[in-house]
């Protein structure tokens, strides 16, 4: 049994997680988004692959929902004196993977094989996929004028209003080596609640990723990331209300499109019609929790197989 998972960070991580607990993790892929990565201070910075890494490692800071447990800010201080930028948080420990990610870059090494690496080292069996070794950059068009993504999330915390979302480089995109296979060859693909418009979009952007999610013969099932009719965090609801797209599972639905076959939704939420259907409580606090949503979205792939 394989199985892919296409992710961005936080809420993307939660599924693989729970994937981790119900199969051995040489069966597990994840496809994450770089559409959030960025140069600071002339290190490469890869938000959601980071997350996963220190996620599915256990060094996730879980309180505050990114960046390594006991971490130290001596680096961010003396930055800060020194009158550096400090709008973005770096601890000690995350610069170090910076570091070496940047540096393994400008040698010439693939953001794939540097991400491989790095997991090994972390003890992770789970397969880590950049979506591409590619420069994708998710931009905002907003009423303060076009920003990247961190400056929109972190500097000014999401409160511009969007009027649309690009990813440049996009189009001269290649997948990473593995990442078609993975979707082609897997048994069952998912797709995290992550954010469907700033962490899975950027995905589907990369040419041939959407096209494979068509053509893969696996069953294809998304996670909604609404829950009791709100998004349990992050912009999304606000990012949607701001699109005209209606917070409901029928949208979410309708925008995947063909790219799935199934939607596992919370309990007593709008169940969609045209796709198969599951329900869960699908808040995901704990490892159980965890566990479960992803045995639901498994039993439901099985389920439109016909296994
Ligand atoms: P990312 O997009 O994967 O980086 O993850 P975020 O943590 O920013 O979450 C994005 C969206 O996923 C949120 O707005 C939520 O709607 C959804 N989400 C986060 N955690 C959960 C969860 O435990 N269950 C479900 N169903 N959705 C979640």
């Amino acid at each position: 049994m394989k199985v892919t998972v296409l992710t961005g960070g936080v809420g993307g991580a939660k599924l693989v997680l729970g994937l981790l607990r119900v199969l051995p993790a040489d069966a597990v892929t994840a496809i994450v988004n770089t559409g959030d990565d960025f140069r600071h201070i002339g290190l490469h910075v890869s938000p959601d692959i980071d997350t996963l890494l220190y996620t599915l490692s256990g060094k996730s800071n879980l309180a505050q929902g990114w960046g390594r447990a006991d971490e130290s800010w001596n680096f961010l201080e003396s930055l800060r004196d020194l009158g550096g930028p400090d709008w973005f948080q770096l601890g000690d420990r995350d610069v170090a993977l910076h570091v070496l990610r940047t540096a393994r870059l400008a040698g010439g090494e693939g953001l794939d094989q540097i991400t491989a690496d790095i997991a090994r080292r972390f003890g992770i069996g789970a397969t880590i996929l950049p979506m591409s070794n590619d420069r994708v950059a998710t931009r905002l068009d907003t009423d303060e004028g076009d920003l990247d993504f961190q400056h929109y999330f972190v500097a000014r915390r999401c409160a511009p209003k969007v009027t649309r979302i690009g990813f440049d480089g996009a189009e001269t995109a290649r997948p990473a080596p593995g990442v078609i296979a993975a979707i082609t060859d897997a048994d069952a693909v998912l797709v995290a609640p992550s954010n469907p418009f700033l962490s899975v979009d950027p995905l589907l952007a990369v040419p041939g990723i959407r096209a494979a999610l068509v053509a893969t013969a696996a069953p294809v099932v998304a996670v909604s990331p609404i829950i009791g009719g709100k998004a349990v965090k992050g912009p999304t609801a606000k990012l949607m209300e701001e699109l005209g797209i209606r917070l409901a599972n029928a949208s979410i639905a309708a925008h995947y499109g063909d790219c799935i076959d199934g939607l596992i939704i919370h309990d007593g939420d709008d169940a969609p019609e045209g796709l198969a259907i599951a329900r869960t409580d699908t808040l995901m606090h704990d490892d159980a929790d965890k566990a479960r949503v992803a045995q639901v979205a498994l039993d439901l792939a099985a389920r439109i197989a016909g296994r």
